[in-house]
């Protein structure tokens, strides 16, 4: 097993790092999660392509669906570019055609769409992050954020980030390996956060995209403790295959490095649409479309800087259809309570890791006998299923060799347009620290 190891700019953000955590609560005092004192849920997707990069529609109407369809925030993230200054696009030429166009024309009739013929090309302005964010938040109910998709490679491995809510653009930094990659995307990200006092956040966007991150690298990035588990793009792979590890077996392979190994905080799961298509629906494959899963965050305002705070200190599930209406967890163990809907019973999966562990790990070689860019295969200690129940709500006891526990739902109900065959309704609530790892854990 590679140990850790630290870069100047590495130990940088790792103080930064302890600084903010050190204004954190523990897990163990995470409490209660639920809708009372003045907190409810806020419903969100942090991650979306538009006409900026290559979503097939407009912000604003891709804003309009987020907000019809029952959101409360909304980041859009398109790749390598903020949504920030006069940009016109040729209507036949753009992603979303005619069709996009008339769709805006239809919903906007007078003195909004900007337009133009050059040459005979019909031409539109794409609305800036100030125009389209003006015309949609609501005071309480509907906030847009402005992020970005950092999409960074290392040779032929993708290593996308998305930042929520940042104020300058920021270019794939590059680097030597896939983690140093990871790493100076993550450094530029806190510069900037330091340098304007501006909340925001990173994360790593699908692992499983060409297969690009493996476990391994992605438990030793500093300053950075986000991930998909979930996206909704039908090309990532959040399911793995015969020789990769699904991003549920990555998240357990982290979580348990990170606590017994590597002092690094707990990495929580994002359940995302990164939706780029938005015409048409639902069509069976291929396609990216809005509303496959979001996060569910706890907080009394609706504003960046509380939804930011409140999903660093973990206030906050990822879902693709199952509703939690409460987590509690002290130091004796966690319960969870759902919304039950209709005709659908679920499994309540509490999955952990116990200290004394099977630490032993292989390679995944290739027909040459060579080691290869994969997460290694690690014993069934890692991620083992603690206990599962079934019903509407559950409570599990932690065990004093526990490191950390995460509760995964699973709905007896099919993902209404999954971006993989097969796929449930599913619920992921974020890792807690149990009492052994409260202990070997970074606080
Ligand atoms: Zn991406
Ligand atoms: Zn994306």
């Amino acid at each position: 097993m590679r140990s850790l190891q630290l870069t100047p700019s590495s130990f940088a953000a790792l103080f930064a790092t302890l600084v903010s955590l050190s204004l954190m609560s523990s897990a163990l005092d995470a409490g209660d999660l639920e809708a009372k004192d003045g907190k409810q849920w806020y419903k969100g997707n942090l991650h979306t392509h538009s006409h900026w990069s290559d979503g097939d529609d407009y912000p604003e109407m891709i804003g309009l669906w987020y907000k019809e369809n029952g959101y409360q925030f909304l980041a859009l993230t398109d790749h390598n570019v903020l949504a920030n200054y006069e940009r016109w696009i040729d209507v036949d030429m753009s992603k979303g055609g005619r069709e996009a166009y008339d769709k805006l024309k239809a919903r906007f009739p007078e003195n909004w769409v900007d337009e133009r013929t050059v040459d005979g090309i019909l031409e539109v302005r794409l609305k800036t992050f100030d125009e389209f964010s003006g015309l949609l938040n609501e005071e309480g109910s509907f906030l847009m954020m402005l992020g970005e998709e950092v999409t960074d490679i290392y040779k032929t491995s993708p290593i996308h980030m998305n930042i929520s809510n940042l104020k300058e653009m920021i270019p794939p930094m590059k680097g030597e390996s896939i983690l140093d990659t990871m790493q100076n995307n993550v450094n530029a990200a806190i510069a900037q956060r330091e340098r304007t006092g501006q909340p925001m956040m990173i994360h790593l966007n699908h692992p499983n995209f060409h297969y690009g991150v493996t476990a391994e690298d992605l438990m030793r990035v500093v300053g950075e403790n986000f991930f998909e588990v979930y996206n909704g793009h039908s090309g990532v792979n959040n399911n793995g295959d015969d020789t990769h590890a699904d991003t549920e077996r990555l998240w357990d392979i982290v979580l348990t490095h990170r606590v017994a190994e590597l002092k690094l905080p707990l990495m929580y799961g994002l359940g995302t649409d990164d939706s780029h298509s938005y015409h048409n629906m639902p069509h069976p494959a291929k396609r990216s479309e809005p509303g496959r899963a979001w996060i569910m965050v706890l907080a009394d305002e609706l504003n960046s800087n509380t939804l930011i705070t409140a999903i660093e200190d973990g206030q906050f599930y990822s879902s693709s259809g199952v509703t939690v209406n409460r987590v509690s967890s002290d130091e004796t163990g966690i319960a969870v309570e759902l919304e039950p809907v209709d005709g659908e019973t679920y499994t309540i999966d509490f999955i952990g890791t116990r200290a004394g562990f099977d630490a032993s790990s292989q390679p995944v070689l290739n027909d040459k006998g060579e080691e290869e860019n994969i997460t290694r295969t690690y014993s069934d200690d890692i991620g083992a299923v603690l206990q599962s129940s079934t019903g509407t709500e559950a409570r599990y006891t932690f065990h004093p060799n526990d490191l950390y526990v995460r509760v995964q739902v699973t709905s007896s109900a099919d993902h209404p347009n999954p971006s993989q065959a097969g796929d449930k309704k599913q619920a992921w609530i974020q890792p807690v620290y149990g009492p052994a790892g409260q202990a070997e854990g970074v606080k």
